[in-house]
């Protein structure tokens, strides 16, 4: 496994590669979903490349830039293990000089759920998947299915941009219990840990219900609310059913639909989301 710190030396690496690359963007503290994703990428081309960013452009001032987890020494241990042939560390400095005023923007898709709730969040993310992508130069890249609206604006970016990668996206990874997994739940008091699956409990009560033939998204989403209101600690920010390619709210389910949501518990805000349809 060959390590690039600059944007120049992965760059150096990328040009001898041969044969088609792939590659997987993460922020690091690497669990079993990120590894899934590196050992598809690794499968499906000749070269893996891995990169571990913490971007600051996609937390607000209020959130946890700082406070991310972050042990490189053990990602790096896994990455060894799961077959990565390249991984890239930029720098902050590196990835966003000074002078540094380039922004690329998807409209549309996100004004809704994540985009609502962090309005500036999802700039930040196409802009440093845009430079990820001009300095890995990828044949395809992989994303998870966990960050459903992430995957959607980037192949919306990639769509639009006339980038040339395909992107590939990959199911959600989950704990035994239901819990998708995440790096932000290590901030999860045990107590809070316990509570947790009540997340994915809720979507797979607006499947059962769906499976059923209930058709009211209005009816389903009371029904989500009111079981995750029985945790004293869960703080709703949003329960969605939309379409799954406008992103706007559905009354009634017809196609295929995306049903998403996010919760504080304690100190992390939690994010899960199933397909209907
Ligand atoms: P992150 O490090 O949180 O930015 O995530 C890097 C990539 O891993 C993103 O494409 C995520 O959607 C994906 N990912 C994170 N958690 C999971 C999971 N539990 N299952 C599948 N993919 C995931």
């Amino acid at each position: 496994m060959q390590t690039a710190h600059s944007i120049e030396e992965m760059k150096h690496l990328r040009s001898k590669c041969r044969g088609s690359v792939g590659f997987v963007p993460t922020m690091g503290y690497l669990h079993e979903g990120h590894l899934e994703l590196v050992s598809q990428a690794k499968n499906e081309n000749y070269v893996a490349v891995v990169s571990i960013f913490v971007n600051p452009t996609q937390f607000a001032p209020h959130e946890d830039f700082k406070a991310y987890p972050r042990d490189l020494d053990r990602d790096l241990t896994l990455l060894e293990s799961a077959g990565t042939d390249i991984v890239f560390i930029p720098g902050d400095k590196d990835m966003y000089p000074a002078d540094y005023d380039t922004w690329v923007e998807v409209k549309g898709i996100t004004r809704h759920l994540e985009g609502r709730s962090r309005p500036t969040h999802f700039q930040g993310v196409t802009t440093v998947c845009s430079k990820l992508f001009n300095i890995v130069e990828p044949n395809k890249a992989y994303f998870g299915q966990k960050d459903a609206q992430q995957a959607l604006v980037i192949q919306k970016m990639v769509a639009d941009l006339n980038m040339n990668l395909e992107v590939i996206v990959a199911p959600t990874i989950r704990e035994k219990d239901g819990l998708a997994m995440s790096s932000r739940n290590v901030y999860l008091t045990p107590e809070e840990r316990k509570s947790a699956p009540v997340l994915y409990k809720a979507l797979q009560l607006a499947r059962d219900m769906h499976a059923k033939g209930e058709s009211d998204a209005i009816l389903i989403k009371n029904a989500m609310t009111k079981l995750i209101s029985s945790v004293p600690a869960a703080r709703i920010d949003y329960i969605s059913i939309a379409d799954i390619g406008t992103l706007q709210e559905v009354n009634d389910i017809r196609g295929r639909v995306l049903v998403s949501l996010a919760v504080k518990l304690g100190k992390p805000r939690l994010v899960d989301n199933i397909i209907l349809g």
